[in-house]
């Protein structure tokens, strides 16, 4: 990709950087799994994650796939600490500690994200990472990728300062002001279409869609420049326009 006028990239995380998308579907099956277990009720499955789970805010997803086994929990409440309560809150607590736990086993960073971040490093071109997840820097330290980036703009600094999360653009021009970089000199990656959305609407010099499932054609349509499988292949145009 051409990197002319381009200052910044910001990297939205799971997807695009990690393949975190797999930690959580293992620490699902496993709380799901105990809980299930312990109660006699027919057993969990991937395909009950794909049904019930995937791509809904934690708190529905947990509802709708009790609802799926018949049962009911009290929701409880955001602020409630104990993984385990037997409320809805208490079950994704208790899936946060696992996926936790699975992360202190290493997770391993795409090779073709850390080769272009290696480029762009060379170029001088600055990194941010823009991710909903409030695990963003858990993940980033397991990845061995901390250090890489100097801003984080993730779910506990978007609850913090109150500001809304993607489909806006928000968290991505506030990534962009932290870098002190104006937003049509930053180019936003993504792999998910909410999050091309919210580059698509917040006056960026590209959005980049990285295709891990959502499909190229989908990407396109939702706003992105361009579409790529791995994000190696944007490291030509960045070697010939600016080293
Ligand atoms: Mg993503």
């Amino acid at each position: 990709m051409d990197h002319d006028g381009v200052d910044a990239v910001l990297f939205d995380l799971d997807g695009v950087i990690t393949p975190t998308a797999e930690k959580h579907m293992q620490a699902w099956n496993r709380m799901f799994t105990t809980y299930f277990d312990a109660r006699g009720i027919d057993p969990y499955s991937d395909e009950d994650y794909f049904r019930y789970i995937d791509g809904k805010p934690r708190v529905e997803g947990i509802a709708s796939m009790l609802a799926a086994r018949g049962l009911t929990l009290p929701e409880g409440n955001d602020d409630d600490n104990d993984p385990d309560a037997d409320t809805v809150h208490g079950l994704g607590l208790r899936k946060n500690v696992i996926f936790r736990e699975l992360l202190d086993e290493g997770i391993e960073a795409y090779p073709g994200s850390v080769a272009y971040l290696d480029a762009l490093d060379a170029a001088g071109i600055a990194s941010c990472v823009v991710s909903s997840s409030k695990n963003a820097e858990a993940v980033l330290t397991a990845a061995g990728l901390r250090d890489r980036f100097e801003v984080i703009v993730d779910g506990l600094v978007a609850a913090a300062e109150q500001i809304p999360g993607k489909p806006r653009p928000d968290t991505y021009l506030r990534g962009a002001e932290l870098l002190g970089v104006p937003a049509d000199r930053c180019v936003v990656i993504e792999d998910a279409v909410s999050g091309v959305q919210a580059g698509a609407a917040g006056g960026f010099a590209r959005v980049v869609g990285v295709d891990r499932g959502a499909g190229r054609e989908t990407l396109l349509a939702e706003g992105a420049d361009l579409v790529v499988v791995d994000l190696a292949e944007l490291i030509p145009g960045l070697t010939e326009a600016n080293r």
